[in-house]
């Protein structure tokens, strides 16, 4: 019949309103923003750099570009450092002198965060940034962007936790291939060291005639 749909529609509203009076799960609004709702893990809203203990030399971003490329509406501009620091495995990286993303722009699709090899940036949850300036204050810089990684544990405590273990996998392979590197060079340099031994040294030439000269 028509308008079947609209009347069921109709009924679960009417039953929500007044359900809402007797039971609180029927209840969808809070007092905002006394009352906040918490937001699904994979909530996400612009993006945040991650750094590891220091904000400074922690931070796992290697200035790649490869996000600023990737990026569909340009709002990302990365300046590499000229210098180096170690990053988490110790090996020396350059960093980003300059790291500032427009949130004005951004679109919060999360392609930066899907193709960066370091897992140096990901999705913040905060959406309380609107400013009274449109232009500069929306224009975020490295010193905001960087958020320790116990922040990201606390917003994305799952995906922290898979991150996590992923960079201690790496790290640990790194370390065994380093390992295995090391004993190779020594056995190698053992074995040329045996061959040297065992070689009996070839007589000098002109050596053994002069010997029968004498004899004779
Ligand atoms: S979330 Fe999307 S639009 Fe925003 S900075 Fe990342 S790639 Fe660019
Ligand atoms: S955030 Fe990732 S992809 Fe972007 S520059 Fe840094 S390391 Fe490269």
């Amino acid at each position: 019949m028509i308008g079947t749909g609209i009347l069921k529609g109709m009924a679960v509203t009417a039953r929500n309103f007044v359900g809402s009076y007797f039971e609180k799960e029927r209840l969808i609004t809070v007092q905002y923003p006394e009352e906040r709702t918490p937001l699904p893990e994979n909530y996400r809203n612009f993006p945040i750099l991650i750094y590891d203990n220091d904000p400074q030399a922690g931070l796992r971003c290697v200035a790649c570009k490869i996000c600023e490329k990737e990026c569909p509406p340009q709002c990302i501009y990365i300046v590499k450092s000229d210098d180096k620091k170690p990053d988490y495995m110790g090996k020396p990286q350059f960093y980003p002198k300059v790291f500032d993303i427009d949130i004005s722009v951004c679109m919060s699709c999360q392609i930066c965060v899907e193709v960066c090899p370091f897992e140096a940036i990901k999705m913040d949850k905060d959406f309380e940034l609107s400013k009274r300036e449109r232009f500069d204050s929306l224009l975020l810089r490295r010193e905001q962007l960087s958020k320790s990684n116990e922040y990201y544990h606390k917003i994305h405590p799952v995906e922290a936790a898979a991150v996590d273990k992923n960079l201690a996998d790496a790290a640990a392979a790194a370390e065994a291939k380093k390992k295995a590197a090391a004993e190779a060079a020594a056995k190698v340099a053992a074995a040329k060291a045996t061959a040297a031994k065992t070689t009996p040294v070839p007589p000098a030439a002109g050596s053994s005639a002069s010997t029968s000269e004498a004899s004779s």
